[in-house]
């Protein structure tokens, strides 16, 4: 069986003939050229029970998670989030549900102003589609953007989501009376639009990507789309604390971060000139940014724990 990104170039890559599609399948949006100097970024992401979220999740969460995943890709591209769309599938239309999934959905909509502007809703198992639309400058954050001799960054921190996974598979001991709070904020992330937008529009960085299969599957994504490599430093990535408070082996504190998927904080580069730049711009929006290596003209992405190559068993998460 193809996995996830051999199976979307095999069946669903080539179809368009680029004349009016600016972007199109491969990075976090596909972008439609509007004026001459604006696009549009379209992206759209599925949440499905027993898949992205375990079963009984509060729907307050789910609301807010189904919006944030979207629009942390439109994040990923440096767009500013304009409207969306939600396809709802219910078992049951029930306003246990219904009420506090509108309150997660619209608390995340009405602080960035994304408006909700059409949808579809039917019975079957819970599944919750939204497509999200944004504008942004043609100069867009890309996958395709890094250069050698960029610096690697990434926004706040990560982990927490793989240790809330690995603690409701029990692969993790961990204190059931911790489970609630480590949901809440695993599914309850900062949005990274307006950082990300002001990263864009001031031409600081070229390249970005959202995390949403590990910072090592998504950094790999960048390197193949730039066609260049990394050195991607383990011991400065910025791990969530509860990794520090509730796993006491490095080694699986460093696979949670490195490898565990849904973290939704932004990976971007930079050039070295706009490094100081950026660090004002991290302090006016608040948001925390950790320098983890550096791309490089080899190819390969290698990965180093204080200064020595290790080569980690664990994978990048895929779908399939
Ligand atoms: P992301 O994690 O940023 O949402 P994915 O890894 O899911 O992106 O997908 C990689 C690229 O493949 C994206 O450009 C996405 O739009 C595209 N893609 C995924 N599934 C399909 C599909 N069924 N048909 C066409 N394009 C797809
Ligand atoms: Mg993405």
């Amino acid at each position: 069986m193809p996995g996830e990104f051999d199976l979307i170039r095999k069946y669903f890559s080539g179809h368009d003939d680029g004349s009016r599609i600016e972007l199109g399948i491969g990075d976090d949006c596909a972008l439609l050229k509007l004026r001459r100097d604006e696009s549009l970024a379209i992206t759209t992401d599925t949440l499905n029970e027993g898949i992205h979220f375990f079963k009984d999740t509060d729907p307050y969460l789910l609301g807010y998670r189904s919006l944030l995943v979207n629009l942390s890709d439109l994040a990923a591209m440096g767009a500013d989030p304009k409207a969306f769309t939600l396809s709802l599938s219910l078992p049951e239309a029930t306003d246990s549900f219904l009420k506090p999934f509108a309150k997660g959905l619209f608390e995340l909509a009405d602080e960035e102003g994304c408006s909700l502007i059409g949808g579809n809703t039917s019975k079957g198992s819970l599944s919750i589609t939204i497509s999200a639309y944004g504008v942004s400058c043609t100069d867009t954050l890309r996958r395709s953007g890094a250069k050698s001799g960029d610096g690697i960054y990434v926004t706040g921190f990560l982990g927490l989501c793989a240790l809330y996974v690995e603690a409701c598979y029990g692969r993790l001991k961990i204190d059931k009376s911790l489970l609630s709070s480590l949901c809440y904020k695993s599914m309850h992330q900062q949005c990274r639009c307006a950082f990300a937008k002001e990263l864009c529009d001031l031409g600081y960085s070229h390249c970005a990507i959202d995390i949403s299969d590990g910072i090592v599957g998504d950094l790999g994504h960048i390197l193949e789309c730039s066609n260049v490599g990394a050195d991607l430093w383990l011991d400065k990535l910025p791990l969530a604390k509860e990794l520090h408070t509730l796993v006491n082996d490095e080694q699986k504190r460093l696979e949670l971060a490195a490898f565990g998927g849904c973290d939704y904080e932004l990976l971007f580069t930079l050039p070295a000139e706009t490094e100081d730049d950026v660090m004002d711009l991290c302090e006016e929006h608040d948001v925390p940014v950790t320098k983890v290596g550096i791309i490089t003209s080899s190819q390969e992405l290698r990965l180093f724990n204080h200064g020595k190559i290790v080569r980690p068993a664990a994978k990048p998460f895929e779908h399939f």
